[in-house]
């Protein structure tokens, strides 16, 4: 099986460290919000490649974290340090404790997971629960002499790592890191790059009378919280070894939180390589551009779910594109793999329950077996799974017994994850359109048929069909 490995930018043969095994780390979600379908795209392709290894018959160990604690909102921008605690800040706009929101969206993430029928890990750490680990690897760092004190925290000295013959940034593209380099860093910092792993409480760095931090602990250090990049590399290599296969993330993590992944896990353990292979999945756009709160189209589950659409729709949806592209949603896009999907599914379910197979001829043994391969090429080649989707039409259209078909939809719907061979599931028609398909009923059989067309575009454009039967004479 190949994947394209961010660390050395080639397109490798996946070789685990234990033969036969495979540790599977994925960054996970920041429970202070909805998770919106551009995360769902990242989890889908970690649940994706969870699938494709299961299937060819590795023992995975798979870990997700829940970034509960200590996510700033200038992290993902490039300087690690700087804004607010986002967990606090959305406590603060809902009105609610730190630990009540972490709560409450733990949970619509955790209902979601199920939605798309993503392969629960071994265990999803919520980084709450894991301080001491944070702090035991800091200690480390310190102990390797990789740190430094400044008035908000404790820091990761990037100068001093790469003095005693590290490489930082490996996996960061050039680009990223200029786009890093505008936000303005702390100026206390030794250098830009520099990231904390412990900050202090405000009232302990300033010793002044300001809100007390909900989420907050002791620490060799003074009392505050880790680094948001601690927690996963403490919780990683508590679960998964020191060294492990596969790391998981968004393209975005790619040039800081990865990079300080990996300079903090091999300062702590005396340069062993952390981890084997990186693969990064590229953004989700919408409408063709970058997708955002402020924008309004950082769509939910929900968002969808109102509109008519299966959650499963939007899995389908994301299958239709290579990972390592971006993908654009729209609805019509959407709308298009949501039909798609329902005619897969219609077609494997008349498969289903087929008896009495008589044996195949060779021509359609060889068929049967040219197909198997083409799907099977298509998965491990860097997870193709658009170029599988076309096999299973392919092997949907051909003149193969029905019996044959369900079988090798059976197999393949393993890593495809689209419940094709179960009943569909049940979509909750919201009252608005209700009412609207009773208006328009109403006009049809008064012989209004152009008021009726009007509503069964209002109907549509809320992403659902209109199918009627004969009208009565
Ligand atoms: P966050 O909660 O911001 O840490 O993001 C959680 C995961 O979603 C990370 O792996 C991000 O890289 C990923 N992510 C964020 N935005 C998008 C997007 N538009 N498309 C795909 N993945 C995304
Ligand atoms: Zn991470």
């Amino acid at each position: 099986m190949k994947l394209y490995n961010s660390l050395t930018r080639k397109l490798e043969e996946f070789k685990p460290i234990v033969s036969g095994k495979a540790g599977v780390y994925t960054c996970g979600p920041t429970v202070y919000d909805y998770i919106h379908i551009g995360n769902w795209r990242t989890y889908v392709l970690g649940d994706l490649l969870v699938r494709t290894l299961t299937w060819n018959g590795f023992k995975i160990d798979y870990i997700m974290n829940i970034t509960d604690v200590g996510h700033l909102t200038g992290d993902n921008a490039g300087d690690a340090d700087t804004g607010e605690d986002r967990m606090e800040k959305a406590a603060e706009r809902e009105g609610k404790t730190a630990w009540e929101i972490a709560k409450f969206y733990t949970q619509d993430f955790l209902a979601g997971y199920d939605k798309l029928n993503l392969i629960k890990p071994k265990q999803f750490t919520k980084a709450t629960e894991h301080i001491a680990e944070q702090i035991e690897l800091v200690k480390k760092i310190e102990a390797a002499g990789f740190t430094y004190k400044i008035e908000d925290g404790i820091y990761f000295d990037i100068q001093a790592y790469e003095a005693a013959g590290n490489t930082y940034g490996a996996l960061s593209t050039l680009d990223q890191r200029e786009a890093g380099a505008r936000i303005e860093p702390n100026p206390d910092k030794k250098d830009r790059r520099d990231f904390a792993l412990w900050k202090f409480s405000p009232s302990t760095a300033l010793g002044a009378v300001v809100p007390k931090r909900e989420m907050e602990w002791d620490s060799p250090w003074g009392v505050g919280f880790p680094g948001w990049h601690v927690e996963c590399s403490a919780m990683s290599m508590g679960y998964l070894g020191e060294q492990f296969d596969i790391h998981i993330g968004g393209e975005d993590l790619r040039s800081t939180h990865h990079p300080n992944e990996i300079a903090q896990s091999e300062a702590a353990t005396g340069k062993k390589p952390f981890v084997k292979y990186w693969l990064h999945g590229a953004h989700l756009l919408v409408e063709g551009g970058r997708m955002g709160k402020s924008l309004g189209n950082a769509y939910t589950l929900a968002d969808l779910t109102k509109r008519g659409f299966e959650p499963l729709a939007l899995r389908y949806f994301y299958l239709t594109g290579h990972y390592r592209k971006q993908l654009n949603f729209t609805f019509e896009a959407l709308g298009a793999a949501s039909e798609a999907y329902k005619k897969l599914r219609q077609v494997a379910g008349s498969w289903l329950g087929q008896k009495g197979r008589t044996s195949l001829s060779q021509e359609k043994l060889e068929k049967l077996q040219g197909l198997s391969l083409k799907f099977r090429q298509a998965v491990e080649n860097d997870l193709n799974f658009p170029e599988a989707l076309a096999v299973v039409w392919e092997m949907a259209k051909s003149n193969l017994p029905e019996q044959d078909k369900s079988e090798l939809m059976t197999d393949w719907d393993q890593v495809l994850g689209l419940k094709l061979t179960e009943p569909p599931q049940k979509v909750k028609v919201p009252e608005e359109v209700e009412k609207l398909m009773a208006e328009r009923e109403r006009l049809r059989q008064a012989g209004d048929f152009s008021k009726a067309d009007k509503l069964r575009e209002e109907i549509e454009e809320k992403g659902f069909k209109v199918e009627d039967d004969k009208i009565k004479a």
